[in-house]
């Protein structure tokens, strides 16, 4: 099992291992003395690992209760949210319980938010079941569910008692969300690690998935560090993403997060190197990197309505955007790019 230790306001584990999830009684045990433990989870993932981590959870002594909400983005909403907290009520759940996540990014989310906001806050753990989910969205505290004027637009930070990351859950995963979080672990290692990045080019980077979840969460775990409370250096984290957004929402959220966070990095890389900010070797293998693992770095999507999305993101500060910039692999630098340039930026990404 491999440990990393994310240094927050309130310090946790995120713990990395095959079969960590029949150890969760255990592991969860160690870090809450809750009666009762109700596990969060979507329509298709509980079927597959609702029992098995009951019976992990009965052996830890907690007596159990489970919720199940629609799978999909479009559910990480009020609605479900409502009707998580009234379950909680009706079943009488107290401050002093304990909820679990058992799910990808939208079922983490979603717990953690309610868990920061019910009875105003109580413990919860994370299970991430995609990759997207450990190497990303698991860690870090931020929680959300999206409003109708847009995505997680009502959240707060609250962390996670303890991380349980078990890679054996990704053999379920469809191929298409499995590759929409090598995106992010392709970022992870443009940001700030030439090792993983060569890592990621050679055929048998994944042979141990422990290594590289461990990696990403331990560059996670130094801008989180540092600001948990994302108003200055972990806005790096946010790489491919002020496009990527973008295109996610143009696309009317028909190309996956991952999908629209490489062609987000491929656009920003790309006018990069023609500001003569981004080396050409460093945009090539970029390029070559997403296209290895099949992602797009392209988009139709036209110009003026890429614009208008990226000038309607929350990250956006008066008159100016602050790019996440490459300068090499393993190298970037934020640029405050004021609003009237960014038509610029766009076109030398490959807008049209
Ligand atoms: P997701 O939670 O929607 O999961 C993707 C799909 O895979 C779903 O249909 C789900 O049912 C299915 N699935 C999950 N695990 C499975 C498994 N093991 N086997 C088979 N099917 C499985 O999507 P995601 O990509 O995990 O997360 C995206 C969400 O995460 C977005 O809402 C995004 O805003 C959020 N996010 C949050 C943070 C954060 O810091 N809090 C960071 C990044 C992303
Ligand atoms: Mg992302």
């Amino acid at each position: 099992m491999r440990t990393v230790e994310i240094p927050a306001s309130r310090p946790y584990r995120v713990l990395i291992g095959r079969g960590l999830l029949s150890q969760a009684g255990e592991l969860i045990r160690a870090v809450s003395d809750a009666g009762t433990a109700v596990i969060v989870s979507g329509e298709h993932v509980y079927p597959l690992y609702g029992s098995e981590l009951e019976r992990a959870l009965d052996r830890g002594g907690f007596r159990l209760l489970h919720w199940v909400h629609p799978s999909g983005e479009k559910h990480k909403n009020l609605e479900t949210y409502g009707k998580l907290l009234n379950y909680l009520s009706e079943n009488r759940i107290g401050r002093g319980d304990l909820l679990l996540s058992l799910g990808g990014g939208v079922t983490g989310d979603l717990t953690g938010f309610a868990a920061a906001t019910y009875q105003r806050g109580m413990d919860y753990v994370q299970i991430p079941t995609t990759l997207l989910a450990m190497v990303d969205s698991s860690v870090g505290g931020k929680t959300a569910v999206n409003l109708p004027a847009g995505k997680n637009l009502a959240g707060c930070f609250h962390q996670p008692k303890t991380v349980l990351c078990d890679p054996n859950l990704l053999s379920t995963l469809p191929e298409r969300e499995y590759r929409s979080g090598c995106a992010e672990v392709i970022k992870y290692a443009m940001l700030c690690s030439p090792s993983l990045f060569r890592q990621l080019q050679t055929a048998s980077a994944w042979e141990n998935p422990e290594q590289v979840i461990e990696c990403c969460v331990a560059i996670k775990r130094d801008y989180v560090g540092q600001d948990e409370f994302d108003v200055g250096i972990r806005r790096y984290l946010n790489l491919g993403h002020s496009f990527g957004h973008a295109v996610e929402a143009c696309s009317g959220y028909a190309c996956s997060h991952g999908e629209a966070i490489s062609v987000g990095m491929a656009m920003i890389a790309r006018a990069a190197a023609e500001k003569g900010i981004c080396t050409p070797d460093a945009l090539d293998a970029l390029l070559a990197l997403l296209e290895k693992y099949k992602l797009p770095t392209e988009t139709d999507i036209p110009l003026d309505q890429l614009q208008r999305a990226v000038l309607s993101d929350k990250k956006r500060k008066d008159e100016q955007i602050h790019l996440v910039v490459p300068e090499t692999i393993g190298r970037c630098r934020i640029i405050p790019v004021p609003v009237e340039e960014l038509r610029d930026w766009l076109r030398l990404g490959g807008a049209r």
